[in-house]
């Protein structure tokens, strides 16, 4: 077989993690010496790229007296554009002016007539897929991979999504995806490769802007599957089988020494307490180099780059690893060291990526290690372990050895869910059983919207932040809403409301998260303040017009909210009913039309017609009155 062209695809959502199948994918293809390409972004700016790559090869063929990545920028507004004026001046640098002449208009036609398309490149596209409320971008993404890779058969569609959405995905997009792991040989071709044993390629995530959240760690499962079938989780299709353990030593060993040490190891078993080997588990993570007061002191990554670059190990990410350290390094440096080191990147044109090259980098590398080495960062850092996905508190109470064995490691944070007011013991009894061995930082999902009542969300909240107090630890709390993963038309956006909740319930949970940033930490203050000081002014916050939330002060100080609550209190319980059946629906687009009495309308303009955007209008009398305020405020 010879060297093929494969496009590594992740859709272009915002996530924490990296594609880690994607990752075994690039290891994969690189072992057969395909030519692998990763990619998460704009895909017409990624066809764009390609196009001008093409035509620099291209024209770089005919006249290689010019550094024609130096134009780079040139080039792509005219293949976008099409302006004449821009090519006319770009081959005029040339003697051969003619025949790139050929070159330019055939790439431009490629781009604005469309026919990249016409003539795919990719010999294989793999896309992977995550979350079922990603629906529109992942098909948007599917179909865009259809029209550039040159068999349709060879459109690869794996991940979370494509498993729990199969028949979903077939029927919109007519390709059929992957389920489940690549944990068998020859799924892909016929070779005796099984792809989920093999490391992970960690430079395809140098190659991409996007930067995921948790980017200086080991990813890595220890077990696969899990023991249990939650209704609302896709683990149980996705990996049916259970697996003890898989060790990670080797692949770890293998990771050090091409990309250079890790600090921390996330972890993404779904249930790891649950295997029987977790005592040899726990030696290996100690093993690999995660002890308790284990610390890591970055290695040189401009050394690590440039052996990557030297053996010819994906080009594409270590030019771009490279060039981020080499800035890196000229913004720590001053006066004079600055100075020369900026002019010998101008000198080799590494002062922007677009022209950087490899043969540069190499060039300036002997000029600058030295200076690299004395301004790299060597303090030590704590190492972390985390198994992200979190711990099932119940094997955790059942059995405390594995608490005193997770104590052995630096885990930070533990996850432990708390996902139904009915685990209320089990959940304080392994929180309170960390506490006792020592483990102060903890990490909580409370899951809402499903089949909970909202108020046990406020409870969730507060049991946490009592046990903060009572137990001297810090619990992290993110509230999660829930989506169904299929079933109904709900999978495919956020839209699912949950049995005991209403559209305004759920927008006010959004809006007190939005400032608080998506967690809740410990400190009770924070909390009442945030959530309500208890139950009644939780409910409250509910009702509560969503700006009235959202800028909390400035109406409280201005009455707004009082006159708000004394109105709402003052309505018979019949038409308390009727006001309220009208909030949870949250649409007062039509509050003129609405069939309840005029008291009630003038109730609801009053209070729930102002708009964020109102508060924002610089012509708006409550943008004024907010103004004023704020002054005041800071005066
Ligand atoms: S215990 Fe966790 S991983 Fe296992 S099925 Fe339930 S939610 Fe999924």
């Amino acid at each position: 077989m010879g060297k093929r062209n494969i496009l590594l695809l992740e859709p272009n959502y915002k996530n924490k993690y990296p594609p880690i199948g994607l990752m075994k994918l690039a290891t994969y293809h690189r072992k057969l010496g395909d030519n692998v390409v990763f990619y998460k972004g704009d895909l017409n700016k990624f066809v764009l790229e390609d196009i001008c790559c093409q035509l620099i090869d291209k024209i770089s063929e005919i006249d290689n007296t010019i550094n024609w990545n130096n134009y780079r920028n040139d080039i792509i507004q005219y293949i976008y554009r099409g302006i004449r004026a821009i090519k006319f001046e770009l081959i005029s640098k040339s003697q051969y002016s003619l025949a790139l002449d050929n070159w330019f208009e055939h790439y431009k036609n490629q781009y604005r007539k469309g026919e990249y398309f016409h003539q795919p490149k990719w010999d294989r596209i793999c896309i992977t897929t995550l979350f079922t409320f990603h629906w529109k971008i992942t098909i948007e993404t599917i179909e865009f991979a259809k029209k550039i890779v040159k068999d349709i058969n060879e459109l690869k569609v794996g991940g979370v999504l494509a498993t729990v959405l199969s028949n979903e995905v077939e029927s919109k997009t007519g390709i059929k995806p992957h389920n489940g792991l690549l944990d068998k040989a020859g799924v892909l071709d016929d070779n005796e490769i099984i792809i989920d044993n093999l490391p992970l390629d960690y430079s395809i995530l140098e190659e991409i802007d996007y930067k995921y959240s948790e980017n200086n760690a080991y990813y890595g499962y220890l077990t696969r599957g899990c023991i249990r079938k939650c209704s609302f989780c896709a683990v149980p299709k996705l990996e049916p089988k259970f697996h003890e353990f898989i060790s990670i030593k080797n692949q770890i060993k293998k990771a050090s020494k091409t990309y250079g040490e890790k600090r921390n190891l996330l972890l993404l078993d779904n249930n790891v307490l649950a295997s029987d080997c977790f005592p040899e588990i726990i030696k290996e993570i100690k093993e690999i180099g995660y002890t308790k007061d284990s610390k890591y002191i970055e290695p040189n990554q401009l050394d690590i780059s440039i052996k990557n670059l030297k053996s010819g190990f994906n080009d594409r990410a270590f030019i771009r690893k490279s060039y981020n350290l080499l800035h890196q390094l000229l913004s720590k440096l001053q006066g004079d060291r600055q100075q020369h080191l900026y002019n010998m990147m101008e000198s080799l044109s590494l002062l922007s990526i677009n022209t950087s090259s490899k043969e540069n980098i190499l060039a300036i590398y002997p000029e600058v290690k030295e200076l690299y080495e004395k301004h790299r960062n060597k303090t030590p850092k704590k190492r972390y372990v985390d198994f992200n996905q979190g711990v099932d508190a119940r094997l955790l109470v059942k059995d405390e050895k594995k608490m005193m064995l997770l104590s052995e490691i630096p885990i930070n944070p533990l996850r432990i869910a708390f996902d139904n007011m009915k685990y209320e013991k089990i959940y304080v009894k392994a929180v309170e059983l960390a506490a006792k061995y020592g483990i102060k930082q903890l990490s909580n999902y409370l899951l809402y919207n499903e089949q909970d009542q909202p108020i046990e969300l406020y409870q969730r909240l507060k049991i946490n932040v009592d046990l903060c107090e009572t137990l001297g630890i810090n619990i992290y709390s993110f509230p999660m809403k829930f989506h169904p993963i299929n079933g109904n038309e709900w999978y495919a956006n956020r839209n699912f409301i949950g049995k005991h909740w209403n559209r305004k319930f759920l927008r006010a949970i959004q809006t007190i998260l939005n400032a608080t940033k998506g967690k809740i930490g410990k400190g009770k203050s924070f909390f009442y303040e945030a959530f309500g000081h208890d139950e009644d002014e939780f409910f409250k916050l509910l009702y509560m017009p969503e700006t009235y939330i959202l800028f909390r002060f400035f109406f409280k100080d201005m009455g707004y909210t009082d006159r708000w609550w004394e109105e709402f209190n003052n309505f018979s319980s019949k038409d308390l009913f009727i006001v309220k059946t009208i909030i949870e629906k949250n649409d007062f687009s039509n509050i003129e039309n609405l069939s309840c009495s005029s008291s009630i309308k003038a109730f609801l303009r009053n209070h729930y017609l102002i708009s964020r955007e109102e508060i924002k209008n610089p012509e708006s009398k409550i943008f004024k009155e907010k103004l004023n305020y704020d002054l005041k405020k800071n005066a």
